[in-house]
């Protein structure tokens, strides 16, 4: 990895940290997360023992008063350790931060604590079955009552749905349609009439769980909802930058443990009487790659500074979703062909890491997408 200077002494310190938090309590659970499906409790607790989640909300409510440089290192150090199972990047960065941004004091006060305690898992629900892209197009709907709202609707595809313990739903006030119909509510997951669907049996990404969920007459107080009535679409445009950024840099740094874990293999491997990495094709791949990922982690460096300093602006952030997603799995697929047939077998860790790229390209907003967001800058 090229030598970087994005961070202090203090981030280096609370990296080294993880490294050894992740060796005793992540990498000996990976097997057992992907063949259950999820990521245990116990883990997210012991991040909380440990400080390291909430790490940029601010101390007042449990988070660790720092800079999303912190949030950025444990989502690297999250791909180099070749899991993609605890959803950092919902929990710290997207869900903690609607909360803090636009909740009520007595929701703050409420849930961040617990979410920094790891007693809390969070999950964001805006896809639903007909509609991910198209968030205006959302159909869960809120029937203002006395005293709150009444919730009935579905969503699907939601990371961190069966372990949830609370929920940022995006629903539509009333009949409205369109953009300004759509409110933002924190929703306990236990509440009656908050219902945990199946579990969806995914490509990739196996020890995430992803689920579908269910709203049947499901109360939600009027202090739960977030920020103003009907401004909700205008929050989700705020925040997906720093969701599209939690995603670019795990795609950069997933992609430099490809990269790492093929060099390995093909030092050792031998055919036709010499070491694969002494066939000239495999030495251009691996320089073409290098060379990628050289500039890959420059641009990420100066997208993540831009973020702390609120500087980066929605196509930047598109620009680098799309772009290192798209290099992750351009990555992990050459590594993978360099382990022939033995990439393609479980027992490999490169098969793992080609399989959980692909949704890279499609969650917090497909490529497609981000094109079409970028565009409209041109
Ligand atoms: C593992 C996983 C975890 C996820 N986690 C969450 C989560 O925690 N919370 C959450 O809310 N959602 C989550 N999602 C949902 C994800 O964000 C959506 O799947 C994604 O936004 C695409 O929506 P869709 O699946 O409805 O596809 P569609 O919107 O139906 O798109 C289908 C195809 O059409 C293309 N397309 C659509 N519109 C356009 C256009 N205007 N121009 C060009 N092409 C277009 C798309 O790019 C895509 O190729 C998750 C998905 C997965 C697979």
């Amino acid at each position: 990895m090229p030598k970087r200077t994005l961070y202090s002494e203090d981030h280096d310190l609370f990296r080294e940290s993880v490294k050894k938090m992740y060796a005793k309590e992540l990498v000996p659970f990976v097997e057992e997360w992907e063949t259950k499906g999820l990521v245990s409790r116990e883990f997210w607790k012991a991040c909380g023992d440990n400080g390291m989640l909430l790490p940029d909300i601010p101390e007042a409510y449990g988070g660790g008063g720092l800079d999303f440089k912190f949030n950025a290192i444990l989502l690297e150090e999250t791909a180099l350790a070749g899991t993609t199972g605890p959803a950092f990047g919902v929990h710290n960065d997207i869900v903690a931060h609607y909360i803090h941004n636009y909740g009520s004091e007595t929701v703050k006060s409420h849930w961040l604590p617990k979410m920094a305690s790891g007693e809390a898992i969070g999950a964001i629900c805006m896809s639903e079955p007909s509609t991910g892209s198209d968030l205006k197009a959302v159909r869960t709907k809120s029937t203002p009552v006395d005293g709150g709202f009444i919730l009935n609707g579905s969503k699907t595809f939601i990371t961190n749905g069966i372990n949830a313990d609370v929920a940022v739903i995006a629903a539509r006030v009333g009949d409205d349609s369109g953009a300004k119909a759509i409110s933002l509510f924190v929703v306990a997951c236990n509440e009656k009439g908050f219902i945990k669907g199946n579990k969806l049996n995914k490509v990739g990404n196996r020890s995430s769980d992803t689920a579908e969920l269910f709203f049947e007459d499901l109360f939600v107080p009027t202090e739960n909802m977030l920020g103003e009535q009907g401004s909700g679409f205008i929050y989700m445009m705020k925040e997906l930058p720093q969701e599209r950024m939690s995603i670019a840099i795990s795609c950069q740094a997933a992609a430099q443990h490809a990269y790492d874990l093929a060099v390995d293999y093909v030092k050792e491997r031998k055919a036709f009487g010499k070491a694969v990495i002494d066939f000239q094709n495999t030495r251009f791949v691996l320089a073409d790659m290098k060379a990628k990922l050289q500039v890959g982690w420059a641009h990420l460096d100066a997208c993540i500074q831009a973020l702390v300093d609120k500087e980066l602006t929605t196509t930047e952030a598109a620009s680098a979703k799309l772009w290192h997603s798209e290099l992750r799995c351009e990555v992990v697929d050459n590594c993978l062909q360099m382990f022939g047939g033995y990439g393609y077998i479980e027992e490999y860790e490169i098969a793992r890491l080609w399989r959980d790229a692909r949704v890279m390209r499609i969650y917090g907003g497909t490529s497609e997408i981000m094109k079409d967001l970028i565009s409209r800058s041109i």
